[in-house]
């Protein structure tokens, strides 16, 4: 990607920021509701209140017509929105066309161009960058947050954990611009990058809980079945009840290297295998055992706030919130249970999912919550229920009446074969009635809950367009 280019862009909406800031306005800022938005949030709101700048902060789910309406309606100066925005250029144009406005996100725009002078749209995606790899929401904020003070390079550590959370380094390995935030991290003795194991649970999960409820990736065997878990871990030499954080550096290689001969003899993929043990990234400001301490947990622990809508909480978190972050503690368990229940129901009843040339679409009604659709696709990809070439949607019914909320997913192996699933569902949402959009490797959409039967031959139709027109392999 073209760095300079993008830099430029970072430091034009950081001065228009800073003009704002010296007139005493306040900043509105409005980010989304992961780990990424909400990391973003917070290294936004910490770069303003050190330059003594008024701010106003919401995390939402969505930027839809509602929301912007509502913030047209506050006749604020200057709106700064993060990680997410790039999907709704028209409706910003339209709703904030008297206000500044700082797009701060790394989704690929779809969604007309920028017109108006004092709008400024700072997404690496214009600049050649992977919008799932090489740089993450709360990355594109952590650059313009460097560009208003260089003291903001110590929320670098922030940024990482939005990464993280957006998962990033899938493939075991941070890339593009995220390098450049372990840079500045590593520079100031924040973080450490290890390779270690990037399963869930370094610091506060049982060796036994971390293997037994490895999603991504799963391992043989082992995943869903505690009892296996234990005896693996008997079997090398380990104590279940131990954590992986109070492992020695060579009892860590003698696990790594045990669960690589596991998958190996499994079967597993040459991405499974890769991904296991990779970069793992640790922050010193929080000790051992905290799960602050490692991004993943850290993240999780963000992404369980968010869901509930307390996204401001995840916020707080950030801020260095003692109180905060024990309030979050209890989310988590929950949510992580939630997702084992999950596993198991989606494992159950996956024989009712409609398999179609190009997509498996599976409706669960009430069964898996709105908020856990995104995570229930990926768990049917690494669970091997779905053929990684082929995208996953998975659908649920709504907060909102007469709605269903659907995530698709995919794997590298899926956009081999030409497969945008943010551009597919943008379309498919433009011509069923709805909202739908993301990135080619994940995205979301929300439809009428009628429509699903259409949706599932209109989504098969567009996703054959892609895979004729732009695959790489032939057959
Ligand atoms: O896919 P998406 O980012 O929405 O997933 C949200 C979060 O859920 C991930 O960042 C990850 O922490 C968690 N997750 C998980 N197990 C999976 C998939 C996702 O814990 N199989
Ligand atoms: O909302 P946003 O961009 O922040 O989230 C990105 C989404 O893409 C997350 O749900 C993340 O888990 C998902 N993702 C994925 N596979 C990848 C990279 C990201 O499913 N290889
Ligand atoms: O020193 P400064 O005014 O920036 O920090 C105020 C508060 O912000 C500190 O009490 C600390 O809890 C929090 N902080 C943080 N992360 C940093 C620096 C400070 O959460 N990297
Ligand atoms: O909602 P879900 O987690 O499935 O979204 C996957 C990705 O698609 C996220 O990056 C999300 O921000 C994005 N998305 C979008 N526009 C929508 C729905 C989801 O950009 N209407
Ligand atoms: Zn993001």
């Amino acid at each position: 990607m073209d760095k300079n280019a993008f830099l430029e862009k970072v430091r034009e909406g950081a001065e228009l920021i800073k003009m704002h800031i010296e007139l005493g306005h306040t900043i509105r800022i409005v980010s989304h509701r992961d780990a990424d938005g909400i990391t973003a949030g917070a290294i936004l709101a910490k770069a303003l209140a050190r330059e003594g700048a008024d701010f106003h902060l919401s995390i939402v789910k969505q930027l839809g017509e509602d929301t912007l309406k509502e913030l047209a309606e506050e006749k604020q100066k200057i709106y700064v929105f993060s990680d997410l925005g790039s999907g709704s250029i028209k409706l910003i144009e339209n709703y904030l066309k008297d206000a500044s406005v700082v797009i701060a996100d790394h989704h690929p725009p779809e969604d007309g161009e920028i017109e108006q002078e004092n709008h400024i749209l700072v997404n690496p995606t214009q600049f050649g960058a992977d919008s799932v790899r090489d740089l993450s929401g709360s990355g594109v904020a952590y650059f313009i947050a460097r560009a208003i003070n260089e003291r903001n390079k110590d929320l670098s550590y922030l940024a990482l954990v939005g990464a993280v959370g957006d998962m990033q380094e899938i493939d075991g390995q941070f890339h593009g611009m995220n390098l450049d935030i372990v840079e500045d991290a590593k520079e100031l003795d924040l973080i450490e990058l290890r390779k270690e194991l990037r399963l869930f649970g370094r610091e506060t999960r049982t060796l036994a809980q971390m293997l037994a409820y490895a999603s991504n990736p799963e391992l043989p065997g082992i995943t869903g079945d505690l009892r296996n878990a234990i005896e693996f871990l008997r079997s090398k030499g380990f104590d279940p009840d131990m954590k992986y954080w109070q492992l020695r550096e060579e009892e860590k290689r003698k696990l790594h290297d045990a669960l690589v001969i596991h998958l190996i003899k499994n079967n597993a993929s040459k991405e499974d295998i890769d991904r296991l043990i990779g970069d793992v990234v640790l922050i010193k400001l929080y000790p051992e055992g905290d799960p602050r301490h490692e991004a993943r947990e850290f993240a999780t622990l963000l992404n369980a706030t968010g869901r509930l809508n307390m996204g401001t909480l995840g916020v707080a978190i950030c801020l260095g919130d003692e109180k905060a972050f024990k309030d979050a503690l209890k989310l988590v368990d929950e949510y992580k249970r939630e997702q084992i229940e999950m596993r198991r129901y989606l494992i159950q009843n996956w024989s009712n999912a409609v398999e179609k040339e190009h997509a498996y679409i599976f409706y669960a009604g009430k069964n898996i919550k709105d908020t856990m659709v995104g995570i229930a696709a990926t768990m049917a990809i690494n669970a091997q229920l779905a053929k990684p070439e082929k995208p996953v949607i998975v659908l649920a019914d709504s907060e909102e009446d007469g709605l269903v909320k659907g995530s698709a997913r995919t794997t590298k192996k899926g956009i081999e074969k030409g497969y945008d699933l943010g551009e597919a569902l943008r379309k498919a949402a433009e011509i069923l009635g709805g909202e739908g959009g993301g990135h080619a490797i994940a995205a979301g959409i929300r439809i009428p809950k009628d429509k699903i039967d259409e949706f599932a031959e209109l989504i098969d139709k567009l996703l054959e367009e892609q895979n004729s027109s732009g695959g790489t392999d032939e057959n």
